[in-house]
């Protein structure tokens, strides 16, 4: 089955920070595929903008560069370039903006913020100011989108002054995954899951982020966030909605992000004692304080928690979530945990064994449903767990196995019009709301994050919380 490409209308896209790391490994990447796959027409522009004093010619050959990964067909990549345009513009400088409305059409003109969150409010203030916000006119703005819930409301009142609601589009990629769409086709889409999605049949839901890397280069920004502020706050948020959300009315973006706010809010607070943070240890070669130049920096680069749904379908049922920096393996995974069937008739010698659904979000993104068979052969009734796979590749055929990237779906659904896979303001508000207290807690009470080595699965502590209420992780596996 061959996935449709419906082209958008022509547009204008003006890339802030057009050089910079994301728009060379993401942002540019994401377009060019769109490009080749025929989604972006005849018509349509892509300014990229920075200090730098590039010229069309010299930036894309910046930009051809960092596509070289890519194998791209010399015709794709031809056609792609020639829409490129650059622009040298200080965001926080009145000149040159003029010079960026020139040749923009009436139609969609999007302004994507790719630059330091200081320089949010600067742009969006000239970009009124030089009046180049129409009516079709949208901004996208990268994470962090604010450090405490006091700075997420300021910047949302800077962008409000500008641009209506429904012209703001707060960017978790997470969101723009295939297989988080497809956790929702899934949930709403099939009679099977939905009457079984709640406390009665769900003894728990795990969701682990875990990354291989370290900071790397991001150690400055990092060790001012640490991976409450960095991915707890934001996409692990965003899972858990997903995850736990009523189902909406219609698959729209408002009555989508009006259920995953009501989840946010019906949290309870996190007690201290389900909370356990981490820090990649100095050992051999890797540790974080080394990598950040800090000695005695207690930024968290792992956190595991226990969080309530206060709500009818939740009460009762644990959600386990935990993110971290340098462990065994990349996995990004969602483990709904189902009960223990109530009465084993085939004997204590059969085992116990539960239903387990795992929404695989990287690496191979795909959807498993562990089942209870008998196992093969003579030797009576012994029971065994097969999963029933339903990995895209597989169901639709070998050209699905690469589902497109995040960025290429959530830039295209900007062009579109479609705010469903982006953050509405008061969602990102409620999350730090949620957030805050667990982080002043670590403050007023001058916690020290636990060392837990490269390469491992986190701080014992981590199993321990699941220990004690009888459970455990499910492995962290490539
Ligand atoms: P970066 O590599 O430091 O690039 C920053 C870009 O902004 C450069 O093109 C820079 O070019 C431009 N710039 C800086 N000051 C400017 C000014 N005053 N006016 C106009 N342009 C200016 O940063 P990045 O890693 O691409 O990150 C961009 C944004 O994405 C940040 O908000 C970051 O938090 C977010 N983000 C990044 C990643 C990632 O993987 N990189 C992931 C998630 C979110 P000049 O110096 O020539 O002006």
């Amino acid at each position: 089955m061959v996935s449709r490409v419906i082209p958008v209308d022509p547009f204008d896209l003006v890339v802030f920070g057009g050089t910079g790391d994301l728009a060379r490994r993401k942002i540019m990447p994401a377009l060019f595929r769109r490009c080749a796959a025929g989604q972006i027409p005849d018509g349509a522009r892509i300014i990229g903008v920075a200090r730098h004093g590039h010229d069309a010619e010299s930036y894309r050959a910046l930009i051809a560069e960092s596509l070289r990964g890519e194998g791209a067909d010399p015709c794709h990549l031809e056609g792609f370039l020639r829409r490129l345009e650059y622009q040298s513009l200080d965001a926080t400088r009145s000149e040159g903006w003029d010079g960026l409305g020139i040749g923009m059409g009436q139609g969609v003109r999007a302004f994507y913020f790719s630059v330091s969150p200081d320089l949010f409010g600067a742009l969006a203030e000239r970009l009124h100011a030089h009046g180049l916000v129409t009516p079709e006119a949208r901004i996208v703005v990268e994470k962090p989108f604010g450090h405490d819930l006091e700075s997420a409301r300021a910047l949302n009142r800077v962008l409000a002054a500008h641009f209506r609601e429904d012209q703001i589009y707060r960017i978790d990629h997470y969101l723009g995954k295939e297989t988080v769409q497809n956790l929702m086709a899934v949930r709403f889409g099939n009679m099977l899951f939905e009457p079984l999605w709640n406390s009665q049949y769900v003894d728990h839901i795990q969701i682990t982020v875990a990354e291989s890397v370290g900071v790397g280069a991001r150690g400055a920004y990092y060790d001012h966030a640490g991976a409450m502020r960095d991915m707890m706050q934001n996409h692990l948020m965003q899972l858990l909605c997903l995850i736990a959300m009523e189902p909406p009315a219609k698959f729209d973006p408002d009555a989508v992000r009006d259920e995953k706010l009501k989840v946010i809010r019906a949290l309870d607070a996190v007690k201290p004692h389900h909370i356990v943070r981490g820090q990649y240890a100095d050992g051999e070669g890797c540790g974080y304080r080394a990598e950040v130049g800090d000695p005695r920096t207690t930024t968290e680069t792992y956190v595991a928690l226990r969080a309530h749904i206060s709500n009818w379908r939740w009460a009762g049922t644990p959600f386990y979530l935990r993110t971290g920096k340098r462990l065994v393996a990349r996995s990004s995974v969602i483990n709904v945990m189902f009960k223990d069937a109530p009465h084993s008739i085939f004997g204590e010698e059969a085992g116990r064994h539960a239903n387990v659904l795992s929404i695989r979000l990287q690496p191979n993104e795909g959807i498993t449903l562990k089942v209870t068979i008998k196992e093969p052969g003579p030797g009576g009734m012994r029971l065994v767990d097969v999963p029933l796979d339903m990995s895209f590749a597989k169901a639709l055929g070998p050209e699905n196995q690469n589902p497109p990237d995040a960025y290429e779906r959530l830039i295209m659904d900007v062009i579109r019009g479609n705010q469903t896979l982006f953050m509405r303001g008061d969602e990102v508000e409620a999350a730090w709301a949620w957030t805050d207290p667990i982080i002043a807690g670590w403050q007023a009470r001058g916690d020290v994050p636990k060392p837990y080595e490269c390469g491992s699965t986190g701080p014992g502590d981590a199993e321990l919380l699941m220990k004690r209420d009888g459970r455990r992780w499910q492995g962290i596996n490539p």
